[in-house]
């Protein structure tokens, strides 16, 4: 922990080290230059930022895909990143553990946007699911709230934003009908979720499910031994068909977990995108989500 403060220190000295700063800048070709920069936590924010912005702004993902948010550490690289910002872009509610020493450690003067912030949430185990995105029609309000804050960085892009975003949110409203008419036809006695981790509330009720349980709670906390044996009674007494694994987490709790329930075992993309770099947007995750527990539940 102390190593790691004394090189985010030694980061904070360089980049306060102006001539270093502006000879990166001058260096980039005028024609290519983007109006402004924004750094977003995950890569589904990045994606949202890089639909919205275009080629006016250069989009930065401050963790890197299959990364896990709830247990990410900050970097010295990381933080050179996010001062270079002017925007940065998160989702709140208690999703990103480490932004309190993002924020301690960043330049003020860097615009902060929390996508998920006010929105109606549901509360799970115990606290507001901040995991809003994995319904589309909720994923549109945080790409709203992208297109207001670029306009606000930069007044002259704002109709470029507001095309950009208008497309996009077709797209988006697109994408939740297709979720639709693909889940439809999944039995009612089929429809039930079971995770790695706490995640998929808003999904959930978007399209039908029930979750009856995850391995790992919202906040990706362990189960205890008392925990688990009653995530097992609940998938048996339910008949849950399938466990759906996020490559983001490597948990021993969940091999156990197969092993003991013999489930169809499934991935399931919530919080980073696979890190084979085999699904880089956001649909494409919601395409291959809805794709694995349709070929799971059916
Ligand atoms: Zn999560």
């Amino acid at each position: 922990m102390y190593a790691r403060l004394v090189r985010l220190a030694i980061a904070l000295a360089l980049l306060g080290s102006a001539p270093l700063i502006g000879g990166l800048v001058t260096a980039r070709p005028t024609s290519a230059q983007p109006a402004f920069t924004a750094t977003a936590t995950i890569g589904v924010f990045a994606d949202f930022a890089r639909q919205v912005g275009g080629a006016r702004v250069e989009v930065f993902q401050l963790l890197g895909d299959g990364v896990d948010p709830h247990e990410y550490q900050m970097t010295p690289s990381d933080l050179v990143n996010v001062s270079r910002s002017q925007v940065f872009l998160y989702n709140g509610l208690g999703f990103e553990p480490f932004l309190n020493q993002v924020f301690q450690a960043m330049p003020p003067g860097i615009t902060r946007v929390a996508l998920a912030e006010g929105l109606p949430t549901l509360t799970v185990d115990g606290a507001p699911d901040p995991h809003l995105w994995l319904d589309p029609q909720l994923a549109q309000r945080y790409v709203e709230r992208i297109r207001d804050a670029f306009s606000a960085q930069d007044p002259a892009g704002a109709a470029e934003y507001q095309a950009n975003a208008a497309r996009y949110l077709a797209e988006l409203e697109a994408l939740d009908r297709e979720l639709e008419a693909q889940l439809a036809d999944i039995p009612p006695a089929h429809r039930q979720l079971v995770t790695t981790h706490n995640a998929f509330a808003y999904f959930a009720r978007r399209y039908g499910f029930a979750v009856i349980g995850a391995v790992l709670s919202s906040e990706a906390r362990e189960p205890s031994p008392g925990e688990l044996i009653a995530l097992l009674q609940q998938i048996r007494s339910a008949g849950a068909r399938a466990l759906f694994v996020e490559p983001q987490f490597d948990s021993r709790q969940v091999a156990q977990l197969v092993e003991q329930t013999q489930l169809r075992v499934m991935p399931l993309y919530s919080d980073a995108l696979p890190p084979d770099g085999s699904i880089r947007s956001y649909i494409d995750m919601m395409r291959a989500n809805a794709r694995n527990i349709a070929a799971a539940l059916r």
